[in-house]
Formats: structure tokens, C-alpha cells, sequence
């Protein structure tokens, strides 16, 4: 189709067209013509490639061996210990997350950031650095240790 002229209607029309039959994937969101989707499951074809890829790995792996299954409960073991010995290990691995560019939530984000800064200060006050007792007042309510009090509660 060679193009005579501008004409803005036409362009819109082809445009609308173009993206009434077009559809999200329904694993990646890619807008994929309808044709496409109704042939692979709602799913680009990337997408359909991908879990067909996964359904093949899922059917032909080895059991594992006795070697293997003991280092994997090792790690499973590990992680277990790991998250019980550190309370804060989910506000590191938040951190992580956000460091390696994942976008985390306000809340996430505050959870996290909150967390460390109340526990440094604690850490900083049990090494016998001068800690306002304000500041670790704040610190072990952010941590849950002391109970934020209950303004319109009967408590007071
Ligand atoms: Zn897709």
C-alpha cells in the first residue's frame, strides 16, 4: 500500500483495527492478535514455546539421588536455621530485591528500610554507643517490642 497523502482518520482507523484484534497474553500481557491466542492457550507464542519447554523439563527429570536429596535437604536445612537464627533475614533479601532493581511496593520498600535502621540502632546502642533513648524507644517500636500505644483505645 503506497501512501498518497496524510490523512489522520485513515491512520486511526488502521490503527484501531489493528489493535481491536489484538488481546493480552495472558502470561506476559504482550497484546497478541486474537488468532494467535485462541491457538495457544491465551498465549503469545513466546509464551506457548516457553511452557511447552517447561512441560518437557518437568517430564524428563532424574530422580534425584541419595547424595543429592541429602545436600538439597542441606540447603532446605540451611535456610530453615538461617531464617529462625535471623529474624531480619526477610528485610535483607527485601533489600536485595530492591537493589538488584525490582520494583517493591511503598510498603515493602518502608517495611524493609524501617526494619534495618531500627535494628542498627539497637545494635548501636548494645555496643554502648550513645543511643538517645528516644531513638531506641522508636526502634523497638518499629521492631514490635514495645506496643505502639492505643490512642483511642480504653488502655489509656
Ligand atoms: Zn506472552
Amino acid at each position: 500500500m503506497t501512501r498518497s497523502a496524510f490523512d489522520e482518520a485513515r491512520d486511526r482507523r488502521v490503527v484501531d483495527d489493528a489493535i481491536g484484534r489484538h488481546f493480552p497474553c495472558r502470561v506476559c500481557g504482550k497484546l497478541t492478535l486474537g488468532d494467535t491466542l485462541s491457538q495457544y492457550g491465551a498465549r503469545c507464542l513466546e509464551c506457548f514455546e516457553d511452557y511447552g519447554r517447561f512441560g518437557q523439563r518437568l517430564r524428563y527429570v532424574a530422580p534425584l539421588t541419595p547424595a543429592e536429596k541429602m545436600a538439597a535437604l542441606e540447603r532446605l536445612r540451611a535456610i530453615i536455621a538461617g531464617s529462625a537464627l535471623n529474624p531480619r533475614a526477610w528485610a535483607h533479601r527485601l533489600k536485595a530485591r530492591e537493589e538488584s532493581g525490582e520494583m517493591l511496593t511503598p510498603a515493602q520498600r518502608s517495611a524493609w528500610l524501617d526494619t534495618l535502621t531500627a535494628h542498627r540502632t539497637l545494635d548501636a546502642a548494645q555496643d554502648g554507643q550513645p543511643v538517645q533513648t528516644r531513638d531506641i524507644t522508636q526502634a523497638l517500636t518499629v521492631t514490635g517490642d514495645i506496643r505502639r500505644p492505643d490512642y483511642e483505645g480504653a488502655a489509656l
